[in-house]
């Protein structure tokens, strides 16, 4: 069996949907899909351990969203193509989402520039973020001493960015502690919403809807179960910022979304029970999937 036939759908008409390499040059790219924090070991092998950080290539632009661990991965895979600009936009600077950039390897050669973009929350900007987990005790190498250049930008709501050749993201704030923004890309006519720790409650997030219409793929917070999230033997998780994979589909049909991919697994979830979750999301929604390491969506 290869590994697409054990992963839903091999394509349809608005994706294709492998493990490896891009076949166009509007790609998608996962290399963290877990929250909270990394899982490595035998039962989350197939989807992987690695916390948040998707790439997305529009041409030749390099789109990061969030510096969880996976960061560090796509980072080696960048070292093979110096120089190199990067736009590197955080949802928001909580651990999972940050803890890969001081082994982003990228940052520590002359020559690359690194432009960040992140909206500030009540716990200070991206820079005061990332400078915090480099601090002394903490990590040898301050931020301030990085090779590489960086560039912070400050993001206000709506805010869209010109990335170049066509390209531009656009954001939304959502719903989650301290504050979250989700994003939109597009290029060439087709768009990526990156839409991760963020929850709706009794209707969908009208703001997510504006910023989601008639988009392409939805790379959405789906985190629990409904059970999990209503707190079936467990703490029911209203509030808490995450969300389940009925309300992505809520999301989906409420804004025409054409491809949806679970997105931020709980770290207690196995590779069979993300595989689960999966499954029940195609009951309710053919053209879904789960996200796991080396998952690339060619649009
Ligand atoms: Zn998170
Ligand atoms: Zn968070």
């Amino acid at each position: 069996m290869t590994p697409k036939a054990m992963n839903g759908p091999a394509s349809n008409t608005v994706v294709s949907s492998q493990r490896g390499v891009a076949t166009t040059d509007f790609a998608v790219r996962f290399w963290g899909v877990r929250g909270s924090i990394p899982v490595p070991g035998p039962d989350t092998a197939g989807i992987g351990g690695n916390t948040s950080c998707v790439e997305i290539r529009c041409g030749e632009h390099i789109i990061i969203f969030d510096a969880g661990t996976g960061l560090r991965l796509l980072g080696n895979s960048l070292m093979r193509q110096m120089p190199v600009d990067v736009h590197l936009f955080f949802s928001h600077v909580h651990w999972d989402h940050i803890q890969g950039f001081p082994f982003f390897a990228p940052a520590f050669i002359p020559g690359n520039r690194i432009f960040m973009y992140g909206g500030k929350n009540v716990s200070g900007t991206v820079e005061t973020a990332l400078a915090g987990q480099m601090e002394m005790p903490n990590f040898p190498v301050h931020l301030s001493m990085l090779p590489a250049k960086l560039a912070f930008n400050d993001l206000h709501e709506g805010e869209v960015v010109d990335i170049g050749s066509g390209c531009t993201v656009t954001n939304a704030a959502g719903n989650h502690p301290g504050g979250v923004y989700a994003y939109r890309v597009d290029y060439r006519g087709k768009s990526v919403i990156y839409a991760t720790d963020t929850e709706h409650y009794s209707i969908p997030d009208p703001k997510l809807v504006a910023l989601a219409k008639n988009a392409d793929v939805l790379i959405f917070d789906t985190m629990y179960t409904p059970e999990e999230y209503a707190g079936v033997g467990g703490m029911p998780k209203t509030g808490w910022g995450h969300s389940h994979f009925e309300a992505g589909v809520a999301l989906c049909k409420a804004a025409n979304i054409k491809h949806y991919v679970l997105f931020h697994h709980d770290p207690a979830q196995t590779d069979a029970m993300v595989r689960e979750k999966e499954r029940r999301t195609q009951a309710i929604f053919p053209s879904a999937e789960a996200a796991y390491e080396g998952l690339t969506l060619s649009l």
